[in-house]
């Protein structure tokens, strides 16, 4: 994974997704010269509002909510290049996957990135494994390919939470000088946090960011499966 004068595509299913699973890794990349795009492919808020809620003023004020967090976050990683695209959040099953496919692919022709990272597909939340079903499809080698490498990610929490957990990690980052912003990027999302030992808290993110630093003997990491590689 060269993060040096990258360009990184990041397909998230939620605005949080991205500081969770790569926030590390995005401020080290910017650190490294590299151009960083988000794609959100949902809104992560109305679930708590209930099916046929989604656009009563509740739900219309807290997504409102989510996206001033989201954008607060993204300034303090330095990502100022973002689109949220608002599908309804945990209903990502009631979508064509083509639908899914074809805001990818638009990305993909428009930012040319030379990296994706997504979801892993040991998750809980369905928006995220339909993410990542739908960056498989739009990824595949073509002709004269520019992505050269697609990887997923780890979200604390519902990644914790699966019943079969086979989350695999290939890539270690080393985001030891990068942890104190991501935790600061996390920190904006005020009502997505609770009280430790909940896993979307400051220490949980700590704990998981130490665990694969373990593994790879940094002081922090974060963990990233290599699903596909052009050589
Ligand atoms: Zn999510």
């Amino acid at each position: 994974m060269n993060l040096r004068n990258s360009k990184i595509l990041v397909v998230a299913a939620h605005p949080d997704d991205d500081v969770l699973g790569c926030g590390g890794t995005i401020a080290k990349a910017i650190s490294l010269k590299s151009k960083i795009k988000i794609l959100f492919l949902g809104e992560g808020v109305s679930a708590r509002f209930g099916i046929g809620n989604e656009n009563k003023k509740k739900s219309l004020d807290a997504r409102k909510k989510r996206n001033i967090e989201c954008k607060n976050s993204l300034k303090i990683l330095g990502v100022n290049d973002y689109i949220f695209e608002e599908r309804f959040c945990t209903q990502f099953d009631t979508y064509p996957l083509l639908n899914i496919v074809k805001s990818i692919e638009n990305q993909i022709s428009i930012f040319k990135p030379n990296l994706v990272f997504t979801h892993n597909p040991s998750e809980v939340n369905i928006d995220h494994r339909i993410t990542h079903n739908a960056v498989e499809v739009a990824t595949r080698p073509k002709k004269n390919s520019f992505i050269k490498e697609v990887y997923s990610f780890e979200i604390v929490c519902s990644g914790n939470w699966k019943f079969n957990k086979n989350f695999s990690p290939t890539t270690y980052v080393d985001i030891s000088k990068f942890m104190k912003r991501k935790l600061k990027s996390w920190e904006q999302y005020k009502n997505e946090t609770k009280n430790f030992p909940f896993p979307r808290s400051r220490e949980g993110l700590k704990v998981l960011a130490k665990y694969r630093g373990m593994q790879s003997y940094l002081k922090y990491a974060e963990a990233f499966k290599l699903e596909r590689e052009l050589v």
